[in-house]
């Protein structure tokens, strides 16, 4: 399948009295499971926002295939594929709709005529194939407010992969996961890499996911990138760690 890449080139992002990200210089290739690593505050947020058109005000070049693209709105990232989930799932469902519709929120108002249409049919049908592709059984007619956190996650991936999708984040997605939700997850994210060559950009604190399911990871330090490298059979746990801190 066709690598394709993302990247940045001396981005930076200045908020009021805060440096988020000093002069970034990040790529990552399509499939690809890569985690975004770093303490509280190290900036791992403000890149992944850039990347999904969050952030408009940052300096510099983000970079798709080499070329440079103005990512100054979503709608310019999700046109190239770029798709985020952030951690508060509750912000982005609306609870009284169900899967189906909270799936295909952003398609479902079909333009018929004069009259603005709602296919139910359609949209379940839709959202059931979208779900089959994370390889996910979850009943598309069920409200969202009776959802697990973790099945609310699934449906949040599912509208994101909903249309093309080549680079998925995830922000914090394992936080306020169980082990097996956890487990579950990963799972997605594997079939996701092996299905559709996508590239899942996960950030994380938790160093032992890394190792366990990672390809390369970065690690970040007050606005800056430490580090990217592939990780292999001798990464271990304390290398990360001390990059993460700062330590030699
Ligand atoms: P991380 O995700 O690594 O924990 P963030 O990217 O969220 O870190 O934040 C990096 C720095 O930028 C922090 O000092 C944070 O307080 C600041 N910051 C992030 N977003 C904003 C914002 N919208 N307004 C002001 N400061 C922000
Ligand atoms: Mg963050």
């Amino acid at each position: 399948m066709e690598k394709i890449t993302l990247g940045t080139r001396k981005v930076s992002i200045e908020f009021p009295g805060v440096k988020a990200l000093s002069d970034v210089d990040f790529e990552i290739g399509t499939g690809v499971i890569h985690a975004v690593m770093g303490a509280n505050g190290a900036g791992k947020s403000t890149l992944m926002k850039v990347l999904a058109g969050s952030n408009p005000d940052y300096t510099g070049e983000v970079l798709y295939n080499g070329n440079v693209v103005e990512l100054r709105n979503t709608a310019a990232a999700k046109k190239l594929g770029i798709q985020i989930v952030y951690q508060e799932v509750d912000m982005a469902l609306i609870p009284t709709l169900t899967v189906a519709e909270n799936v295909m929120l952003n398609d479902m108002v079909m333009n018929m005529g004069k009259k603005q249409l709602v296919n139910y049919a359609q949209i379940r049908k839709d959202a059931k194939e979208t779900l089959a592709r994370l390889n996910v059984n979850i009943d598309v007619k069920r409200l969202c407010s009776t959802l697990s956190l973790a099945q609310k996650q699934m449906v949040l991936i599912a509208r994101a992969i909903q249309h093309s999708c080549n680079f998925l984040i995830l922000d914090e997605p394992t936080a306020p996961l169980s082990d097996t939700e956890t487990e579950e997850l990963f799972r997605v994210v594997r079939h996701l890499r092996e299905t559709e060559n996508m590239a899942v950009i996960f950030i994380t604190h938790r160093i032992n996911e890394v190792l366990q399911i990672c390809d390369s990871y970065t690690v970040m330090r007050n606005g800056t990138v430490v580090d990217t490298t592939p990780i292999t059979s001798a990464t271990t746990s304390k290398e990360i760690v001390d990059k993460m801190l700062g330590r030699s």
